[in-house]
C-alpha cells in the first residue's frame, strides 16, 4: 500500500504495524462510578485522555507494547461508553442539542432513538485510494438535511433501516477484518446520533483495523471528547462557508462555526482526510472560502478531496443554481484556486 503523507499511523493500522487507538483505550485504567454526573465524568475523562496520548506515544515509538498493558477493570473505554449512555438521556451528541431523553421514547431533530438503524453494510471501493476497501456502515438518520442528499430518504428516516444488535455488528466487524477490509467507516445519514452504539460495539470488538468517522462535521464538543481516543481517520466533509446557505440547502444555522471547530479538533487528535463538495452556483460563497481557511488553519499536507461529482439528487431540482451537474470549467477553477493556495496533498 502506498504510503500518504498526514495518514502516516493509518496506514500503519492498515500494515499491522502499530494498534488502532481504540485498542490502545481499552488498556488505559480508569476508576470512575457509573453514578457520578456527566460534569465528574468528563472531568476523569480528560485527565484519562493525557494518559491515553503519552501511552499512544510509547507504543508509536516502540518502548512499549500493547501487550505489556494489563487489561483494566474499568477502562478509557468503559468511560466514554458510560458517558454516551447518560448522553442518550439528554441528546446533545450533534449541535442541535435537543436535550430529548432517546430512552423514554423521545425522538429529535434526527429522529434517532435507541435502536442501531442501519441501511447498509458492505465493503465500499467507491472511497479514497488508501481507505478502499472500506468496510462501511450506512446508519439511517441525520443531523442535517441536504436538499441534495444521494442517499435520501434512507439516510434520514430511521424507520427505512433494519435494527442490528450491537453484538450483530462486532461480528461483522470482524467477518470484515478477516476478509481484509482496511477500516470500519462509521457513515450514514450521520454516524454522530449512533455515537453510543459505535463506543459500544468497540468495546467488544478485539480486532487491529483502522476506524473511520465519516461525518459532515456537524457534532457536538462533547462528541468531539468521546471521539478522541478511538478515531484513527477523520473522514470529515466542509459544506458551507456561509450560514446562508447551510440554512437554506441543509436546515441547519450555524454550519460553518460547528464545522470549523471540529476540522481543528480532529487535526489536533488524530488523522484527518477532509472532503469539499463542489457544488454549482456556490463557488465563491462557500467553495473558495473553505479552501482558503482550510489551508490558512490546517496547512499545506492536509490531505484534501475536492469533489466534482455532483449531481442535483432528492429535491435539488427545487433549487435553480443546484439543477444541473458542475460544469467541467468550475471545477477546473476549483482546482486551480486550490493548487495556488499550496496543498500538496490533494487525493
Ligand atoms: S443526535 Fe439527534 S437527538 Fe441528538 S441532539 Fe442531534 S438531532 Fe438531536
Amino acid at each position: 500500500m502506498q504510503s500518504v503523507k498526514s495518514l502516516e499511523r493509518y496506514v500503519k493500522i492498515v500494515n499491522r504495524e502499530v494498534p488502532a487507538r481504540y485498542l490502545i483505550s481499552k488498556r488505559i485504567e480508569v476508576n470512575f462510578d457509573e453514578q457520578s454526573d456527566i460534569k465528574e465524568l468528563f472531568a476523569i475523562h480528560k485527565n484519562a485522555l493525557q494518559k491515553f496520548y503519552a501511552t499512544l506515544k510509547k507504543i508509536d515509538s516502540r518502548s512499549l507494547k500493547l501487550n505489556d498493558l494489563k487489561i483494566p477493570k474499568k477502562s478509557f473505554l468503559d468511560l466514554k461508553v458510560a458517558i454516551a449512555d447518560k448522553i442518550m438521556e439528554s441528546c446533545i451528541f450533534c449541535e442541535r442539542r435537543c436535550k430529548i431523553n432517546r430512552k423514554a421514547g423521545k425522538l429529535g431533530f434526527c429522529k434517532v432513538g435507541t435502536e442501531w438503524k442501519i441501511f447498509g453494510a458492505h465493503p465500499h471501493f467507491g472511497e479514497e485510494s488508501e481507505l478502499v476497501p472500506s468496510a462501511t456502515i450506512f446508519q439511517a438518520g441525520c443531523t442535517l438535511r441536504c436538499v441534495y442528499c444521494q442517499n435520501a430518504p434512507h439516510s434520514i428516516d430511521p424507520e427505512l433501516g433494519v435494527a442490528y444488535k450491537v453484538g450483530d455488528v462486532k461480528n461483522w466487524i470482524e467477518r470484515m477484518f478477516d476478509t481484509g477490509m482496511r477500516n470500519i467507516n462509521f457513515v450514514g445519514g450521520s454516524p454522530t446520533p449512533y455515537t453510543y452504539h459505535i463506543l459500544k460495539v468497540l468495546n467488544l470488538t478485539e480486532k487491529n483495523i483502522a476506524i473511520i468517522w465519516n461525518s459532515n462535521s456537524y457534532y457536538s464538543k462533547e462528541t468531539a471528547e468521546l471521539l478522541k481516543g478511538v478515531i484513527d481517520v477523520y473522514l470529515l466533509d466542509f459544506r458551507y462557508y456561509n450560514n446562508k446557505c447551510g440554512e437554506k440547502l441543509s436546515m441547519v444555522k450555524n454550519y460553518r462555526e460547528v464545522a470549523a471547530r471540529n476540522h481543528i479538533q480532529a487535526f489536533g487528535d488524530s488523522e484527518l482526510l477532509v472532503r469539499v463538495l463542489v457544488m454549482p452556483g456556490h463557488l465563491d460563497c462557500d467553495a473558495k472560502p473553505i479552501l482558503k481557511w482550510l489551508r490558512e488553519k490546517l496547512g499545506e499536507n492536509l490531505r484534501l478531496n475536492i469533489l466534482g461529482q455532483y449531481w442535483p439528487a432528492w429535491k435539488a431540482s427545487n433549487y435553480k443554481e443546484l439543477n444541473r451537474r458542475l460544469k467541467i470549467e468550475e471545477y477546473k477553477e476549483i482546482m486551480n484556486y486550490a493548487k495556488k493556495l499550496g496543498f500538496k496533498n490533494l487525493v
